[in-house]
């Protein structure tokens, strides 16, 4: 047995209603490919049956892979738990456990990358069992990130459901930052890319980790993780606000000089207050974002620890022979 070509990295949390489920479907996917490969399963913290499944499929077989982390991380993280522990020789498969991303379109992936592609990303074409809420605010939130993004540009309705080569992995891998944006990362390693469109089902089961709040915060991690764009925001609207400001005094200090000042201006002056108040608070909060994240990288931790790591058969071997 060689080492696997492909490895198929999951991150899973509390996903013991569609594991049963997905692995079946995963494996039918990628036997049809005829590579050798492999599944690594990071269990992220779940609080349910989780992790109890996936050591019973290592079990029984020997291309699953268990990475069981010491608490729950986050996606982000488990994903990249998962990417540090892929065994692959030439690509990494990352999908999620909920069955949004069909397992079945995986073989086409393989298919794109043979073009010459080191990252296949799959493109949602339709987006089933989402509201119009949420497809607005992820029109938006894309639209201001290719606004900010310069030269690194996200691809429109992609997740992190996509193939890369083994050289875009460890270009990946090399970027070991607490704030870990993933799509922002996938996109700043480049290489050559291809899209693959499919069509995203809704959840086949269990419920969406994701609320409104934890979106926000993401869209933010992607904001700031990705561009200094709102720190020059700042500069422009403080900029901006000054030029308004001394303009309204000029006109001001003109008018009561030649024709007198009968009222005193008390609203006008409460509105430019506050309005500049309003302003420099929210300035404060960018650079806090900003300074936030600084505080969080210098700690320089470990990303995540690691409870109990089952390699798949395949991997062993590698590892062993690498061992003699
Ligand atoms: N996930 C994870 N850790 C978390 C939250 C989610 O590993 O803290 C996994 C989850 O099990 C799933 C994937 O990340 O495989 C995507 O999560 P979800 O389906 O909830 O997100 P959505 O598809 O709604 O964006
Ligand atoms: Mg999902």
């Amino acid at each position: 047995m060689t080492a696997p070509a492909l490895s198929v990295v999951v991150p899973c949390f509390n996903e013991q209603e569609v594991l049963p489920e997905f692995h079946p479907r995963l494996a039918a996917a990628m036997d049809g490919i005829g590579l050798p490969w492999e599944v690594v399963y990071v269990n992220d913290g779940s609080r349910d049956g989780t992790l109890a499944l996936m050591e019973a499929l290592a079990a029984r077989d020997g291309r699953v892979a268990v990475l069981n982390l010491s608490r729950n991380f986050g996606k982000e993280i488990a994903l990249t738990a998962g990417l540090d522990h892929a065994a692959c020789t030439d690509a990494v498969i990352v999908i999620d456990a909920d069955l949004q991303d069909p397992p079945e379109v995986i073989p086409r992936l393989v298919e794109a990358a043979r073009g010459g592609f080191d990252v296949a990303y799959a493109q949602r074409s339709v987006r089933h069992g989402e509201g119009w809420l949420k497809k607005a605010t992820a029109a938006g939130f894309y639209r201001v990130m290719s606004r900010l993004g310069g030269r690194v540009q996200l691809p429109r309705d992609t997740g992190d459901f996509r193939l890369m080569s083994r050289r875009a992995l460890d270009a990946l891998l090399a970027m070991r930052e607490q704030h870990r944006f993933m799509k922002g990362l996938f996109a700043w390693v480049g290489f050559p890319a291809v899209a693959v469109p499919y069509e995203r089902a809704p959840r086949a089961a269990g419920e969406t980790k994701w609320n409104w709040w934890k979106l926000w915060n993401l869209s933010l991690e992607g904001i700031t993780s990705f561009t200094v764009g709102p720190l020059k925001l700042a500069t422009y609207l403080g900029l901006a606000v000054s030029v308004v400001a001394l303009a309204y005094l000029a006109q001001l200090l003109f008018r009561t000089a030649f024709f007198g000042n009968p009222v005193a201006g008390y609203p006008s002056l409460m509105a430019v207050v506050l309005f500049l108040g309003g302003v420099q608070m929210m300035m404060l909060g960018v650079i806090g974002e900003y300074l936030g994240r600084v505080f969080n990288e210098t700690k320089a931790r470990p990303l995540y620890f690691v409870e109990r790591h089952i390699p798949s058969a395949a991997h062993q071997q590698v590892a062993q022979r690498r061992a003699s």
